[in-house]
């Protein structure tokens, strides 16, 4: 069960929802009839990308306001260049091989600058950027199309390498790149925007392998687009249900969680102690390492118990199933956890008020003690509301603090 739970939560950090998008779409495009296919790709794309403008301008997403821009203007011109038929097969090449090009490093850059609007200097920019981009393929096809086809389809390495596609060196390269920048993005910082960018120009690839094919084109690049689509929804999900400091589901969420918890459970709140004369001493940024911490450690509390935060520096712990008796000894195991965190202040310790020695700039390596005091309450035949247990378990914390903190209550 708990094997199984691990997997299914690796597979929702990496592959979830971007890959059940995509295998939709790779499904429906293989076992679907073609007039049924063709059919949904009349509309398909108008409905993903309106749908993106939508939340885009809702939401104030930028990103994905020119996402669907460039997504949808690689569809036009490929589909647009292809119908010209054999006369136009010159155009086509250059419009493919330069959409190719284009259109990852657009979206990787998109993904890899900040959320900048698009009303804005840098919004601005951008539209000037993507005109540019525009007006270079117009260019190319109507005035130098040949020279465009040679440089864009150079060959750098052996030709023989490379007949599983009709991608040019050239494009091959851009989007090794722009994969490569997306992948040490979701490796070294975060996988929020990375992840989706990712997946998309997987769907962008899959649309490029196939360039002859108007529906599959479409389709795929729709694709991408649903899939930014949906990462912006995701966001604001976890904007809504999780903290952004420690990374712990936030109070709407215990709430949530209250409202189907079931018949018995036990809640437990903690509180760090003394933490408002600690922001004094060390400096506001220097205590939310310091929340961070706790939450990390709560959260790796035993007993089936989930760590919340509840706001400032108090969090809950909630154990399904379980009475406060039997929760006891995992709420000491954390406690203890807590204090025995050896906090490192590195760098110049910054007091705040009342500077000791005001002109120490050497580095210090400060190790402090965080402790925090734990009340818990279960649901009984005294106290049956969600909102009832969670005062009680308040009650206890109070206790706690009474009783000298660093300890547990019920
Ligand atoms: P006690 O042991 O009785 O809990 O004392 P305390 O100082 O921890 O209690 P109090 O509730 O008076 O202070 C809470 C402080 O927590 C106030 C505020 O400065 C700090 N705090 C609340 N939220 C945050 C936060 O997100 N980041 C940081 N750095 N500090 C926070
Ligand atoms: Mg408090
Ligand atoms: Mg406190």
């Amino acid at each position: 069960m708990g094997r199984l739970k691990s997997l299914l939560r690796t597979l929702n950090v990496w592959l979830l929802p971007e890959t059940a998008l995509m295998a939709g779409a790779l499904a429906f495009m293989h076992y679907a009839d073609r007039a049924t296919v063709a059919g949904f790709a009349q509309f398909y794309p108008y409905a993903v990308y309106g749908a993106g403008l939508l939340l885009a301008w809702r939401f104030q997403r930028s990103r994905l306001f020119f996402s669907m821009l460039l997504l949808a203007l690689a569809s036009f011109a490929l589909l647009r260049t292809a119908a010209a038929g054999p006369h136009g097969a010159l155009a086509w090449r250059v419009t493919y091989q330069c959409v190719a090009v284009l259109l990852p490093l657009d979206l990787a850059a998109l993904a890899l600058f900040g959320e900048r609007g698009v009303l804005t200097r840098a919004g601005v920019l951008r539209f000037v950027a993507i005109a540019a981009e525009v007006a270079l393929v117009i260019t190319l096809v109507r005035r130098v199309p040949a020279r465009a086809a040679a440089i864009l389809q150079f060959r750098l390495l052996p030709g023989v390498l490379f007949h599983w596609t009709p991608l040019g060196q050239l494009a091959l390269a851009a989007l090794a790149a722009a994969v490569a920048l997306l992948a040490m993005r979701l490796l070294f910082r975060e996988g929020r925007i990375a992840r989706p960018a990712l997946w998309g120009l997987a769907c962008v690839f899959l649309a490029l392998q196939t360039p002859r094919n108007a529906t599959a084109v479409s389709m795929y690049l729709a694709t991408a687009a649903l899939i930014f689509v949906v990462a912006v929804l995701e966001a604001n999900y976890f904007m809504a249900y999780q903290d952004g400091l420690t990374g712990l589901p936030a109070r709407r969420a215990l709430n949530e969680a209250l409202l189907k918890i079931g018949e018995s459970y036990a809640v437990a709140m903690a509180d760090v102690d003394r933490f408002k004369q600690f922001n004094d001493n060390y400096g506001h940024d220097i205590g939310d390492q310091v929340l961070r911490m706790v939450g990390a450690k709560l959260a790796q509390v035993g007993g089936g118990g989930r760590a919340f935060r509840y706001g400032g520096e108090e969090f809950a712990l909630l154990f399904p199933g379980k009475s406060a008796e039997e929760v006891l000894p995992f709420l000491q195991e954390v406690r203890k956890a807590v204090e025995e965190t050896n906090f490192t202040i590195r760098g110049r310790g910054r007091p705040r008020k009342k500077p000791e020695s005001p002109r120490t700039t050497r580095a210090t390596r400060r190790s402090v003690t965080i402790t925090v005091s734990i009340g818990v309450a279960e649901r009984n035949g005294r106290q049956h509301t969600p909102d009832q247990v969670v005062k009680a378990a308040d009650k206890a914390l109070y206790r706690a603090k009474e009783g000298g903190r660093n300890r547990v209550e019920t």
